[in-house]
């Protein structure tokens, strides 16, 4: 697994192994600085207003094309897949042997930027935020720098890990593995109890608490009820990462 990490800072030797809950400390347990894993989708920008729409539909325009099904059943594909792996790419690599480079590249190509929409105030965010940021998305990583750059963020993000790195013995390993988020951890050598994972989906966000991460819910560019549900069982729960700043101190775990 590789990502990227221009002038990341060396980790000191104060470094603990990654991979647990910290232990409730008492007054003189000082926590290390955060160490922030931001969702992208919906989390950093409202991919519900356009782009997941124009995605879905190229996705449907590739299952129809490459397996040649009509319309309905390679819609009804697309959904399956992804309900059950978690990625429709992976139940089209598994029982199609599709190249998953070839499919990320077309079901992407279109003017993300020009149906991007996002809240003002994200490169101001980055900067005040304290403690390092690093993007972990399930989309790939062309269109993740397209979105970064669009908003100004990347020159913020130290790393950034898309689909294409989270890979695990030769396994495609998206969220919400928890092997891949243990290794992540690792990865980014981050101490124990600094990792907050901020996101708007309650899979990845159970998968992650699951293995060490403080979890912030991000449900203000969610559509559908899951938000509702499910806000309780985690850290924080926020409309906006702009609220961040402020609410960070009320952040449990
Ligand atoms: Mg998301």
């Amino acid at each position: 697994m590789s990502g990227r990490r221009p002038g990341r800072p060396r980790s000191g030797p104060s470094t603990e192994p990654a991979g647990a809950p910290a232990q409730p400390g008492g007054s003189r347990t000082r926590r290390p600085p955060p160490v922030w894993f931001f969702d992208l989708d919906n989390t950093l920008h409202d991919a519900s207003h356009a782009i997941f729409q124009a995605i879905n539909g190229r996705m449907t325009d590739y299952v129809e094309r490459h397996l040649q099904v009509d319309r309905e059943q390679a819609n009804q594909l697309r959904l399956t897949y992804w309900r059950r792996y978690g990625a429709t790419m992976l139940g089209l690599m598994r029982h199609h042997a599709v190249d998953p480079h070839h499919f990320l590249r077309e079901t992407h190509d279109f003017d993300i930027a020009g149906l991007l929409r996002a809240e003002r105030g994200l490169a101001r965010l980055f900067a005040r935020l304290p403690g390092r940021k690093v993007l972990l998305t399930n989309a790939p990583g062309a269109y993740a720098d397209e979105i970064l750059r669009a908003l100004g963020l990347h020159r913020r993000v130290l790393a950034r890990y898309a689909i294409e790195q989270m890979r695990l013995h030769r396994s495609f390993r998206p969220k919400p593995s928890r092997s891949m988020l243990r290794h992540m951890l690792a990865r980014e050598r981050v101490p124990r109890g600094a990792a907050i994972l901020v996101e708007d989906s309650a899979a990845n966000l159970r998968s992650a608490r699951a293995v060490g991460f403080r979890t912030v819910l991000v449900f203000g560019h969610s559509r559908g009820p899951t938000h509702l549900r499910s806000g309780r069982q985690f850290g924080l729960r926020v409309r906006s990462v702009l609220e961040l700043p402020r609410a960070h101190a009320r952040l449990r775990g």
